[in-house]
């Protein structure tokens, strides 16, 4: 038997945060994952964006958590020896007057958000209404993941396999998987904790987006550009461009209709041809009211949960994570905001 202090079930971002940040405290950890190739994590852009939706709310608990990300994925980037983290500007391109005039009533007066003395990308881009510059950021999750699992398989703290929820026996003080013992398992497993026997009462709202990825000849910048759909460059020269919403659907693999919609937005925002290489598509853990889930099963108190990190995993995880560790470790109170004794 081996015996361990927590179970991580999943590797994506809440994974990776919630065991480096038990791995610091001096835990004993196993992550399992069974590296689902369209999880959110390894689909997702990885934008970290101060300005939330479609109306320009200020992103929440952002002056809280944006710097404690930044630090986090410097950390990370610098352990794992990997690019991590990058500070980058979103060139949000105003798709109407009305957006522009609601975006500068939201905004003016944030140190986020500027106007720009000329616009830019003019031979690229259909941008009457002109574009405003939000500082953002993009944390590189295609080097993230792989760099940290191979980080948790050096410590022998990774096992590789789908875990199967009827096989665990659960008590009031442990959990036992197969060979493993542990004080408490922690599910950190997205959109797979909707199918789990335990969590029933949470109401969960998972929705599907879908991705393309594209060439666009002649158009290099280190940007974000955005205008109903988001462009985030990548490091082989490509352009990710999406992502789409729906909340009705039949699986989590990439549909013919999404395509359309996808480039009907990329043909509102270029000027120029692009060319379509890949589509991806991936559902987002997110719950009814849209704040991380964190805290243990009423009854079983071994089982945890750290998830609902929606539409904003990037920004989040990093500080919800070393939150949850110290209530872990050092029996801290749970945000009430997101202790998922909410939903029981
Ligand atoms: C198209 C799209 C674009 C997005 N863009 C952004 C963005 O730009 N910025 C941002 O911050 N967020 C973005 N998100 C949201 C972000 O992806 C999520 O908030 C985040 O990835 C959730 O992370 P997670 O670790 O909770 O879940 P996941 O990433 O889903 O990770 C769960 C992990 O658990 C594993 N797993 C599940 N069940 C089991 C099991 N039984 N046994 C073993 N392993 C298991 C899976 O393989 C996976 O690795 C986007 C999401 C999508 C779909």
């Amino acid at each position: 038997m081996r015996k361990v202090d927590y179970l991580i079930v999943g590797q994506g971002i809440a994974g990776t945060m919630l065991s480096w940040y038990l791995l610091q405290a001096g835990k004993k950890v196993i992550v399992i994952d069974d590296a689902k190739s369209n999880s959110a994590s390894r689909v997702a852009a990885g934008i970290i964006n101060p300005v939330s939706g479609r109306r320009f709310e200020p992103a929440w608990m952002y002056e809280t958590i944006y710097p404690f990300a930044r630090n986090a994925y410097r950390q990370l980037s610098e352990l794992l020896q990997v690019p991590v983290f990058t500070e980058r500007d979103l060139w949000t391109v105003f798709p109407s007057a009305q957006m522009r005039d609601a975006f500068l009533a939201k905004t003016t007066g944030n140190e986020y958000t500027e106007l720009p003395a000329a616009l830019k990308y003019e031979a690229f881009l259909d941008q009457p209404f002109g574009a405003a510059v939000v500082h953002g950021a993009t944390v590189n999750l295609r080097s993230l993941l792989p760099a940290y699992r191979r980080y948790l398989q050096s410590l022998e703290a990774l096992e590789e396999i789908h875990l199967d929820a009827n096989a665990l026996e659960v008590t009031p003080e442990k959990i036992i998987y197969k060979d493993i013992t542990a004080d408490k398992i922690i599910f950190c497993d997205g959109v797979g904790t909707t199918r789990l026997p335990y969590f029933k009462e949470i109401k969960f709202l998972p929705n599907k987006g879908e991705v393309l990825l594209v060439k666009i000849p002649g158009l290099e910048t280190a940007d974000i550009i955005k205008k109903g759909i988001t462009l985030v460059p990548q490091e082989n020269g490509l352009y990710w461009a999406g992502s789409s919403f729906v909340w009705d659907y039949e699986n989590d693999h990439p549909t013919a209709k999404q395509r359309e919609v996808l480039e009907k937005s990329l043909a509102q925002l270029l000027t120029v041809p692009y060319e379509v290489v890949e589509q991806l598509s991936a559902v987002r853990p997110s719950g009814n009211d849209r704040r991380p889930m964190a805290g243990f099963h009423p009854e079983f108190p071994a089982i945890g949960l750290f998830n609902g990190l929606g539409t904003k995993g990037c920004s989040l995880a990093p500080f919800m994570a070393a939150h949850f560790r110290d209530v872990l470790v050092a029996n801290a109170p749970l945000m009430p905001e997101i202790d998922l004794q909410r939903y029981f």
